[in-house]
Formats: structure tokens, sequence, C-alpha cells
């Protein structure tokens, strides 16, 4: 939580869930307007150093599949190049396991990429895993076209250009470049916080180790999405983004999943009932499913290089100032840790605005001061 500068009016008094009124909603309730309000303002975050999360959710992940998987499979892993050695996690097997091995699928486990490569030396499959946190990204240069060797001579790809040292190679911090007989596919990490990883593992069991083991939103039934919720009392917000419950939703997903659903971001888990609870699952499928098409159509037009979680077409993530495109109210944020949670308080919240310190007193148990947000972290 950023402390608020000397100036800034402190929140008198302490906020209470609200109860909420449903997709037609009226104006703020009389119970609503008994409560004394005062303006706010707000720290500057932006100036302060704060960043907000953009990190890559289950649109943008399949958009990355959808792009990889012709590029890649079948094609051959000339090798991976370490250029910052933290961001590979495991030591066994080594890097050069993989070296010479055939790409036979590209996947997703949660937010994380998995890319299977099987090699002649061994009968088990390796996998190669790689989770792009907040800040990662991926960046594809083609290999060269072979060039001309003269009548039956046989000719290689060439590789495509080497990070740093030619014009084309990425902007930005280059982690890792991994070579294919197709091109180079390049891993960069924005800001000076080193939080993507690759785990290099073998087999099946090996990886399965590594899943978080959240549901997969778009394939579930209604009664096992309430069980999931139901699980532990928590405000939607941080339920929808724990991937140990669902899988591959993060900040932005679940903002515009809440706002879709008329709920309240700190309405708790627990106090759903059945049509609540439906509503949510449908939400979830519509906007994870509307994306997820949008996103994986622009990728097989071109390489997904900009992968952001703040598109001008989202109702209220990243949208906090600007009108709700459902009912035209402001929209409003409460900002947490290195997060930030948009809503709209004439869908969401019965006209109310939602206090900061609510969310923490709300998550203080099960999210301790100093570690990630929902969603930073699976
Ligand atoms: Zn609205």
């Amino acid at each position: 939580m950023v402390a608020a500068p000397a100036g800034s009016v402190v929140w008198g008094w302490v906020m209470v869930e609200i109860v909420n009124p449903g997709p037609s909603h009226p104006a703020a309730s009389a119970a609503t307007r008994t409560i004394k309000h005062r303006t706010i303002t707000r720290p500057d975050l932006t100036r302060r150093g704060y960043t907000c999360s953009a990190m890559p959710e289950l649109p943008d992940i399949e958009a990355y599949l959808e792009a990889l998987r012709p590029r890649l499979v079948g094609e051959r892993l000339n090798g991976v190049t370490l250029k910052n050695p933290f961001l590979l996690r495991t030591f066994d097997p080594p890097l050069d396991a993989v070296r010479g091995g055939t790409v036979v699928g590209v996947s997703r486990l949660g937010k994380r990429l998995v890319f299977e490569v099987e090699t002649p030396s061994s009968g088990t499959p390796y996998f190669l895993v790689v989770h792009l946190m907040i800040a990662g990204r991926l960046q594809w240069r083609p290999a060269a076209p072979p060039a001309p060797t003269g009548a039956g001579g046989a000719s290689e790809a060439r590789a495509a250009p080497t990070p740093g040292g030619r014009s084309s190679a990425p902007k930005g911090n280059v982690l890792a470049a991994v070579e294919f007989s197709s091109g180079t596919l390049f891993l960069t990490e924005a800001g000076s916080r080193r939080r993507a990883s690759l785990h290099i593992v073998q087999g099946r069991e090996a990886l399965a180790a590594l899943d978080p083991g959240g549901m997969d939103i778009l394939s579930a039934t209604p009664e096992r999405f309430s069980a999931a919720l139901g699980r532990e009392n928590r405000a939607l917000k941080r339920a929808l983004a724990d991937p140990h419950l669902f899988s591959g939703i993060g900040n932005a997903y679940s903002d515009e999943i809440l706002h879709r659903a008329c709920l309240s971001p700190l309405k708790l888990s627990q106090s759903l009932n059945d049509e609540e609870a439906a509503r949510l699952l449908q939400a979830a499928q519509a906007v994870l499913g509307e994306w997820t098409a949008r996103l994986v159509a622009e990728a097989r037009e071109a390489f997904p290089e900009k992968v952001t979680a703040f598109r001008p077409d989202m109702a209220v993530h990243g949208k906090f100032g600007a009108r709700c495109p459902a009912c035209g109210q402001t929209v409003q944020r409460i900002v947490y840790a290195d997060n930030e949670c948009d809503y709209c308080p004439g869908c969401q919240t019965g006209g109310r605005i939602l206090a900061d310190r609510s969310l923490s007193r709300l998550l203080k148990d099960d999210w301790p001061r100093g570690t990630p947000g929902p969603g930073d972290e699976d």
C-alpha cells in the first residue's frame, strides 16, 4: 500500500461489503447516501514509481500459442542462449539436454507456456516451461531464407539474428534466445525486476508438478465452479485471480469479468447465491471466450509482440476516470500492493465508491503485506 502524502484526506469510516443490486440498479441506495462522504485526494501513484500489473493472462497466452504452433511444431531446437542466468530455475536436466530435439507441441499450463521437445537420445519428452510473469514478453525473428548454393548443393537455414548483435534484435532486456530451425524466439523482460522464469523438466509427472491446478473456466460446469468459489471466503477479485482455483485469470480479466457479472470485486465468494454464481461463470466464460477469439485471430495475422493488459476496448480495466460503456458512470479503482482493481460503481456496487483500505482489510488474512497481489504468481 502506498502511504498517503501529507495533505491528502484519510477515510473516516470503515467500508462494509456491498449488497449487489443486480444488473439494473437504481442510483445509490438510501443506506449508501447516509454514509459520510468526503472527496479523496489520491497520491499520484504513477509518479511514485507505481506500476500496474500487466501479466499476460489466458487470452494473451492463447494468442502466443496460436502464433507459436505453426512456427515451432516439427522444428528442430538448435539451442538456448541464456543472457541472464537467473532466468533458469532448474539445473537438472541441463540446458543442453534439449539441444537438437524436435518441438512436438506447444501448450499452456495456467499462465505458463510449455514447449514439448523430443530428443533422439531420450524416450521421455522434455518440457521447457516459461512464465512471463508481469513484464516478460516474447518476440520472434524468422530465420533468413537459405542462401542459394547451386544445383544439388545442400543448404541450411541461417540462424536468425542474435540478441544485441543486429539491428533487428528485440528492444528491451533480452533474457534468453531460443534458436529453432525456423527462427529465434527471444524472451524479454521490461523494467529492472527479474521475475520471468524458465524451468526445464523431463517427463509428464515433472510437468504436472508445476501446475498450480486452477480450473479451466471455459469448460467449467456451474457445480464445479460454485464448489471452487465456495472453498474459501474471499473477495471475488482475489478468488477469481487465484491460480489454485481458476486457471489463467489475472488482474485485467478479473476486472472485466466482475464488471460483466455486475458484481462487486469485494463481495465475498461464499456470500454468492446460485443466481449470482451462475452469472459470474457466464460472465467469465463470455469475457475470456470473446477476448481469446479476438486475440487469437490477431495472432494469425502477426506475431503478438504488443501484449498488454490495457486494451482500449476493455470496459473497466485500466479505465480509471473514464465512462463505463454500460451505464456511463465514472470508472473507479482500488489500489493495493502493486496492483489495482478497476470497477464501475453504477454496474457493480450500487453507486458506492469503495475505499482502498477495505480491500486490505478483507484480504489481510490471505494476503500478507509485501507479497504479490492476485494473479502475480502461479
Ligand atoms: Zn457501469
